[in-house]
């Protein structure tokens, strides 16, 4: 399932070939994603412009200047990306987004998770996908002081604090795990019991993680035209998820592995405390 790093760099690589494009027409040939895709909504972005691309949580939204956003989701295998109209189109290819340069906005997805919807751009903060979601980890609304005063008085292990995207947008079990082990936290830590230092030091592992798999993912993924759209998990090192067994990198520890709240955690039982 594509992270928040992967939807970064997706929207790096995507910004310079639509901003400024024009939409001539959208085919939708599959309409039962996550949530049904109304090929009318759809349709109302023709002759619009996309001003610009914007990520909030795991959620890409394509800015017009017809006062419409895409909000696209790609679910567990959707793929998004830019291709010349005459190249043959692939199986699971759903909905096609005609520019004015010869080129299509391309939506694939064999698993049909994703989702995708025009929404009014002044309506996107009410949208039910978008309205209940906390601040996004990689700006400056999340610092140690404002989780540390948001978590007095709880009682959820910190893991489950990170994965809470109404405490903090996106971001997902590979780097929640890996930001706990580099602050050396446990995961299973009532949020009440890290201090202020410690969420300084998980904020601050939290940002490395993620800016290093965006990075990673920068090298890795060459571009979105043409290409096949494929995005897979970066080459970014991971030093306890899915490591279960394998000795820890400071200490030799064998890698624990637990499920909390329905989720794997991977972490080092003498590191993490
Ligand atoms: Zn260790």
């Amino acid at each position: 399932m594509p992270e928040l790093p992967e939807i970064e760099t997706i929207r790096r690589g995507l910004g310079p070939l639509l901003v400024g494009r024009r939409v001539l027409g959208v085919e939708v040939r599959e309409r039962r994603l996550r949530e049904p895709v109304a090929p009318r909504g759809l349709a109302r972005l023709r002759g619009a412009t996309v001003t610009g691309i914007r990520r909030r949580s795991k959620y890409l939204l394509l800015d017009t200047d017809a006062g419409l956003t895409l909000l696209v989701h790609l679910g567990m295998t959707g793929q998004l990306w830019v291709a010349d109209r005459d190249r043959p189109r692939r199986p699971h290819e759903h909905v096609v987004i005609l520019l004015d340069d010869g080129r299509d906005l391309r939506y694939a997805d064999i698993r049909r998770f994703g989702l995708m919807h025009v929404v009014r751009s002044d309506r996107l903060d009410f949208h039910p996908r978008l309205k209940g979601l906390g601040p996004e980890p990689l700006d400056g609304a999340v610092s140690g002081e404002t989780l540390f005063r948001a978590t007095r008085g709880l009682k959820k292990p910190v893991k489950n604090f990170l994965m809470d995207t109404r405490a903090i947008a996106g971001v997902g079990n590979i780097y929640a795990c890996e930001a706990l082990y580099r602050a050396g936290i446990s995961p299973r830590r009532p949020v009440r019991r890290v201090g202020k230092s410690g969420w300084d030091g998980l904020v601050a592992s939290l940002r490395d993680v993620l800016n290093e798999a965006i990075t990673a993912g920068g090298t890795t993924v060459r571009d979105f035209l043409n290409a096949e759209g494929d995005v897979g998990y970066f080459a970014v090192s991971l030093r306890v998820y899915d490591r279960k067994g394998k000795p820890c990198g400071r200490c030799g520890k064998p890698i624990r592995r637990i499920v909390q709240a329905g989720r794997s955690t991977f972490y080092c039982p003498r590191c993490q405390r």
